[in-house]
């Protein structure tokens, strides 16, 4: 598969148009800080409005070129889900059609862009989020199209996942995340998959990369990691995978070309609760709530934080810098990490990895 469509043209009419918001999203205010993982990026988001009522009823009156994501382009009303897309956002320009494993997806450039070309693919049909062999064949498709951007999902569980679980979408882009150019500690053998190398990402939270040229090949190891890690349980670093028939385990895949390979980044995540915990066991604990407190999704775990308004508050109000909100968010993502970077999580690791 080749290009479906030429992303440049795509792009550069989105915001001529006014659909990608390029003067809002100049508002936002960024840094990187040096942490052990590797240059951190931080934005303070500036230029997404709050979801006021009010705003989005104002929104409803402006013509179609002040379009926002929450605002049907054909009627200026509010969309009933924000990912839902119908033929006039593909009529207007907003939004390209796609196929991705068969099935009818749109793709559309983000109105408040977290960084560069930041685009969301979305399928036709409202149906909730899902990790699994048919999402990671829907990453290959959408990579092998548009192979200069990557795509990654967030996980399918609350907690974990994004803000948006009830539709199936991905999200891409142009840009080169801190994790992406993070190294590996220590690299494994994944018995039957001789052209997949694997290794554990040195990076806070719980990554496994694979690396190899062959796409179903590595699609079939990543179903193996998928399929075991969901249903395992390691009490001594308190993972719980199920509790009855609720399941809490999942993972947040990303896909890139790298030269003539695919890589793929699988971070694994749980949503167990504690009485110590209870927004999450793998989630920013409450001393770290001043700086985060909502779902650590897919952008964050690939060390880009998106951080609201209200933190240039809290930066006067604690004196805290730039560097000290880095490494606070360096520690987020570390609250966020299943297998910790102590001796214990190590082993617990490659427990895991014995068992692929
Ligand atoms: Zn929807």
């Amino acid at each position: 598969m080749g290009v479906m469509f030429d992303t440049d043209a795509f792009y550069k009419a989105s915001c001529d148009a006014n659909f990608v918001k390029v003067a809002d999203i100049a508002r936002n205010i960024a840094w990187t800080t040096q942490t052990e993982w590797g240059k951190l990026q931080i934005t303070i988001n500036l230029s997404k409005p709050e979801k006021d009522p009010r705003a989005i009823a104002a929104a409803a009156k402006a013509g179609p070129s002040e379009k926002a994501d929450y605002i049907d382009p054909a009627t200026g009303r509010a969309r009933p889900c924000p990912l839902c897309v119908t033929q006039a956002d593909v009529d207007c320009g907003y939004a390209k059609r796609i196929d991705l494993a068969g099935d009818p997806w749109a793709l559309w450039y983000s109105p408040y862009a977290y960084y560069n070309e930041h685009c969301i693919a979305m399928s036709w049909e409202h149906r909730p989020m899902h990790i699994d062999r048919a999402a990671f064949e829907s990453l290959f498709d959408v990579v092998d199209a548009l192979p200069h951007y990557f795509f990654g999902s967030n996980a399918d569980l609350p907690i974990v996942g994004g803000s948006i679980l009830s539709h199936d979408h991905y999200q891409g882009g142009r840009h080169t995340f801190p994790m992406e150019v993070a190294p590996l500690s220590e690299s494994f053998d994944m018995p039957g998959f001789p052209g997949v190398q694997a290794g554990i990402v040195k990076w806070p939270l719980s990554v496994i990369r694979l690396r190899g040229a062959n796409r179903k090949e590595m699609a079939d190891a990543a179903c193996v990691i998928l399929d075991a890690w969901r249903d395992y349980d390691d009490q001594s670093v308190g993972i719980v995978s199920h509790t009855q028939d609720v399941r809490h385990n999942t993972i947040t895949p990303i896909l890139r070309r790298n030269g003539d390979a695919y890589e793929m980044d699988l971070a694994l995540r749980c949503n167990i609760t504690s009485e110590e915990h209870p927004l999450g066991v793998f989630h920013p604990h409450e001393e770290l709530h001043h700086v985060k407190k909502e779902n650590i999704g897919l952008i964050e775990v690939m060390g880009l934080a998106i951080l609201p308004p209200r933190l240039q508050q809290v930066m006067e109000e604690r004196s805290m810098t730039r560097d000290d909100v880095g490494h606070a968010f360096a520690q987020v993502l570390e609250h966020a990490g299943v297998f910790k970077w102590d001796e214990q999580g190590r082993e617990a690791f490659r427990r895991f990895i014995g068992v692929l």
